[in-house]
C-alpha cells in the first residue's frame, strides 16, 4: 500500500477504517466523477456515499478512472429507508454495488432507524446475512440514538461496527457516543463542519487555536474531531478546500484547546430528529 498520512481506526470486526475521508452528500451526480477524482488526487482514500445521494455511479466511475488499487480504498454506502426489511435488503445492496461498479463494499450502513416503520431490527439481521456472504466487510448504522443501538445489541447477534451520526462542536450527542464507546462501536461524525449552518469558523475558541497553530478554522475543527476519536469525511466541491481539509496531520491541539471546543456543545442539531424522521 502507498503511504497515507491518515491514521486507521480499528473496528470491532477485525477490519480498520481511515479516520479521514471524503463525503459526497449534495454532490451533483453530473459532477461527481470529477469531484471524487479531485479528492482521490488530493489523497483521500475513504469515500462516503449513499443510495439516496443519487451519485453512486459517479463515485464508481471516479474509482475506476483513478486506477487506484481497490484494496487501498475504503468505500461506504447506505441503505435508504424504503429498502428496509428482510426481503428488500439483498437486492438493494446488489444495486448499490452495481452502481458503484464494485465487487465488494467496505461498509454498508442502515441510513436512518425510521422507528415508525419498526423494521430496523429485521433489516439489521439481513445485514448480518450480507456480511456472512462476504461481499460487505463491515456493517453499521447511521442516525441511531443510544436506545436504537440498545435494541440491536439486545435482539441481534452482531454489534454494529459503526454509528454515523450528526456530530460537530454544536451537537456532540454525548449519550449516543457514550453508549457507542461502551459497546465498541466507532462513531463517524457527519456534518462535521456543521454543514456551514453555524458560524463555527468565527467562534473565538476556534479562531484562537487556528491563529496559535497557523492553520485555518476548518482545519482546527477537523483536528478537534480527529483528537476526539471520530471518523469524519468533510465535503467540499472545491479542490483547494479538499486539500485544506486533508492538511491536518502536521499539528496537534493541546488539551485546553480541545476542551474549549468541546465546551461549545449546545444541542444545535442541523437535521431531523432520528426518532421523528420516517
Ligand atoms: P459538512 O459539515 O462536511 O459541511 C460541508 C460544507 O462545509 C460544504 O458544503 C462547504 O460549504 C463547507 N466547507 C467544507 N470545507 C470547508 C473549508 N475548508 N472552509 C470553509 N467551508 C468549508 O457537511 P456534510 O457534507 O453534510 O457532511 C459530510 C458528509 O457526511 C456528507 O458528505 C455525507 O457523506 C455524510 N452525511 C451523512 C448523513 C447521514 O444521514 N448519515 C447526513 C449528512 C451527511
Amino acid at each position: 500500500m502507498t503511504d497515507s498520512p491518515v491514521p486507521r481506526i480499528q473496528l470491532n470486526d477485525g477490519h480498520s477504517i481511515p479516520q479521514l475521508g471524503f463525503g459526497v452528500f449534495k454532490v451533483d451526480p453530473g459532477e461527481t466523477e470529477r469531484i471524487v477524482l479531485d479528492a482521490l488526487e488530493v489523497g483521500y482514500r475513504h469515500l462516503d456515499t449513499a443510495r439516496i445521494y443519487g451519485n453512486e455511479e459517479g463515485v464508481g466511475r471516479a474509482i475506476a478512472a483513478s486506477g487506484i488499487p481497490r484494496e487501498e480504498l475504503f468505500i461506504t454506502t447506505k441503505l435508504w429507508n424504503d429498502d428496509q426489511g428482510t426481503a428488500s435488503v439483498p437486492a438493494a445492496f446488489e444495486r448499490s454495488l452495481d452502481r458503484l461498479g464494485l465487487e465488494y463494499l467496505d461498509l454498508y450502513l442502515i441510513h436512518w432507524p425510521t422507528p415508525a416503520r419498526d423494521r430496523y431490527v429485521e433489516t439489521w439481521r439481513a445485514f448480518e446475512h450480507l456480511r456472512e456472504g462476504g461481499r460487505v466487510r463491515s456493517i453499521g448504522v447511521s442516525n441511531f440514538l443510544a436506545h436504537h443501538l440498545e435494541r440491536l445489541v439486545d435482539e441481534t447477534d452482531v454489534v454494529p461496527a459503526i454509528d454515523q451520526i450528526e456530530l460537530h462542536p454544536y451537537h456532540q450527542q454525548p449519550d449516543t457516543t457514550a453508549f457507542a464507546e461502551e459497546h465498541g462501536i466507532v462513531v463517524e461524525a457527519w456534518g462535521p463542519l456543521g454543514q456551514g449552518k453555524y458560524p463555527l469558523f468565527e467562534l473565538p475558541e476556534v479562531v484562537a487555536a487556528a491563529e496559535a497553530h497557523g492553520k485555518t478554522p476548518a482545519q482546527v475543527v477537523i483536528r478537534w474531531h480527529l483528537q476526539r476519536g471520530h471518523v469524519l469525511f468533510p465535503k467540499s466541491n472545491r479542490r483547494e478546500r479538499m486539500a485544506e481539509n486533508f492538511d491536518v496531520f502536521d499539528f496537534t491541539l493541546d488539551d485546553a484547546e480541545v476542551e474549549a471546543i468541546t465546551a461549545l456543545e449546545r444541542e444545535g442539531r442541523v437535521s431531523a430528529h432520528p426518532d421523528e424522521f420516517n
